[in-house]
């Protein structure tokens, strides 16, 4: 069954957190965490249309972008063996699998590999210039994975950076999404 109402409450309560501590990053991540474990914990409201694997490479699926541009939510789709250039981000993210598993593997601001690790369904893992801003991430299984992350910006119109795994030289881009419309919030004609 599609539950959208959860991504509507989600929205509702990452916009309330916003408007009270969105100048306090470590607070977003803290708090927007415990939100994000809490909508990922249960699979019922992605519509199909914003799970849906590329073969051209994976995709990235506007959800949600508070009207000031202080948050965004986005559904990130990898088929077995796809994975991200080496990125950065610029502002706070977060990251939560809640479907199969990925990998993170964390970057220094040299561009020197410092660690990889696993994030399985219904974690969630963090990104900021701050606590660490440059990573890859990939999905080393045989499932699709499907994680929802939310950035501390519209993060599809940020100019970032993606880096040469030989010289480490930046290459600016802006990612963009893969849609061109967004689920629809506000029908509740369903319960009526
Ligand atoms: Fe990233």
């Amino acid at each position: 069954m599609m539950n959208l109402a959860r991504l509507r409450s989600f929205i509702q309560d990452m916009t309330r957190l916003v408007e009270r501590h969105g100048a306090d990053e470590q607070r977003m991540l803290d708090e927007g965490e415990k939100l994000l474990r809490g909508l990922i914990a249960a699979d019922d409201w992605l519509p199909e249309e914003f799970a849906r694997p590329s073969h051209e490479g994976y995709r990235q699926y506007l959800l949600h972008c508070d009207p000031m541009e202080r948050f965004s939510v986005v559904s990130f789709v990898w088929m077995p063996g796809q994975r991200t250039p080496i990125h950065d981000h610029t502002v706070w993210g977060l990251v939560g699998v809640m479907r199969g598993e990925e990998t993170c593997e964390e970057y220094s601001t040299a561009l020197e590999a410092t660690g990889s690790h696993p994030v399985r369904r219904g974690e969630v893992d963090r990104v900021s210039p701050r606590i660490g801003d440059i990573h890859v991430v990939a999905n080393d299984g045989e499932d699709v994975a499907v994680s929802i992350h939310v950035y501390g910006a519209n993060i599809g119109a940020v100019r970032r950076h993606t880096y040469d795994p030989a010289t480490g030289a930046p290459r600016a881009f802006v990612s963009g999404y893969a849609n061109a419309a967004v689920p629809n919030l506000w029908d509740r004609s369903a319960r009526a």
